[in-house]
């Protein structure tokens, strides 16, 4: 077995990042950087669903529909994908995009992350102005390929947020997790203010 000990002194040690934000504020491609950067595995729900969606599996064919409505995938398929992206790790050290989303996956993830013995590191909170996020989807459905990535599906994705992922800013405030970050500026300036928080 090897460890990668040169870049990260602490390679061997649990690390667990979640990153919240609204819907085009830009976490996938901060997440893309800091796990790159930290050695850090990132699970985005979002790309594994579409994966599955590409492919065909059951999994994509059941869960096609909600995606490009903009609604939420039902908790108990995202808890058991994300049970089993974990259970393979010999070290957790990872940065989760996308997830949780709602109060009860919160819970399952604490109850996950308790019995693996790997502890929330912090909680980035990428704050973007609405008019900002939806200018941005609409951009970014111009080559993403995304069906959701209209203006129309990006209204109704932002409404979800609020009401089904916003409880969470609470959820992790409380624990004392969370660092809210500005979210407006370049991408470097972005994950300069990031990197201050992850440490
Ligand atoms: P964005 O944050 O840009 O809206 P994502 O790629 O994170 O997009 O998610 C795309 C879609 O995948 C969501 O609108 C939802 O249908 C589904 N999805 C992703 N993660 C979750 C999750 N944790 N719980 C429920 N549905 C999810």
């Amino acid at each position: 077995m090897t460890h990668n000990t040169s870049l990260h002194g602490a390679a061997h040690h649990n690390q667990v990042v979640i990153f919240l934000g609204p819907p085009g504020a830009g976490k996938g491609t901060q997440a893309e950087r800091l796990a790159a950067e930290h050695g850090l595995t990132k699970i985005s729900t979002g790309d594994i669903l579409r994966d599955h969606v590409a492919r065909g599996t059951e999994l994509g064919q059941q869960v096609a529909p909600i995606l490009e409505s903009g609604k939420l995938v039902p908790d108990d398929l995202l808890i058991a994908l994300i049970r089993d992206q974990l259970s393979k790790m010999e070290t957790v050290r990872v940065i989760f995009d996308g997830f949780p989303r709602t109060t009860a996956q919160a819970q399952e993830l604490e109850m996950l992350l308790e019995q693996l013995g790997a502890p929330i590191s912090a909680v980035p909170l990428l704050e973007v102005p609405d008019d900002v996020l939806i200018a941005r989807i609409v951009e970014r459905g111009k080559s993403s390929g995304r069906n959701d990535d209209n203006e129309q599906v990006a209204r109704h994705r932002q409404e979800v947020y609020r009401q089904q992922t916003q409880p969470l800013i609470d959820y992790y405030a409380a624990r004392g997790h969370l660092k809210p970050i500005n979210g407006v500026g370049s991408m470097d300036e972005v994950y300069q203010r990031l990197q201050q928080v992850i440490g």
